[in-house]
């Protein structure tokens, strides 16, 4: 069974990131921002050369890919340090490496959400339901050491 959806959606401006920067969200909407679909809990191998990013389908050691969230993310820090917190300040930093289909990176780049987004259609299932989270596909880093993770690469958008 999918865990309860952690994210507040509850009493928000119609279409906020329509009339609103997104340095000016408050903390609410920034968070309801994210479509739960755990694509930036997956490993990234980056070439050095060219910057060039590829998602592979190695999730994160606290991803548990039904749910598509973090099992531990008010304390994951203890455990994955580099963890990124993606706040509107550090955006232009990342959102090279985000998600294809990240709201965020579609949201700095000036596109519009997708119809499948949960700010959207009022239900985080939705995310799921398009196909587009990683919901039971990703393999574990446990068991996949990081020389295999090529191996492993996923072409977006899936
Ligand atoms: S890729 Fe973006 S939308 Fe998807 S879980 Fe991560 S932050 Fe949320
Ligand atoms: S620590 Fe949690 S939020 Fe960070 S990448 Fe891993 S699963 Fe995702």
């Amino acid at each position: 069974m999918t865990a309860k959806d952690p994210i507040d959606r509850r009493g928000l401006s119609r279409r906020f990131w329509e009339r609103k920067p997104l340095a000016k969200l408050n903390q609410q909407e920034w968070e309801a921002l994210c479509d739960g679909c755990g694509k930036c809990c997956l490993n990234k191998l980056e070439d050095a050369d060219t910057g060039d990013v590829a998602l592979t389908r190695v999730a994160c050691r606290l991803l548990d890919d039904e749910s598509c969230r973090c099992t531990q993310y008010d304390i994951r820090h203890q455990f994955v340090p580099e963890c990124i917190v993606l706040t509107p300040k550090n955006l232009d930093e990342h959102a090279y490496w985000m998600p294809q289909t990240c709201a965020y990176r579609l949201l700095w780049e000036g596109k519009s959400l997708p119809e499948w987004h949960p700010l959207l259609t009022g239900t985080p299932k939705s995310v799921h339901d398009a196909g587009v989270s990683v919901q039971g596909w990703t393999v574990s880093e446990f068991e996949t050491p990081e020389e295999d993770w090529e191996d492993h690469i996923i072409e977006e958008p899936i």
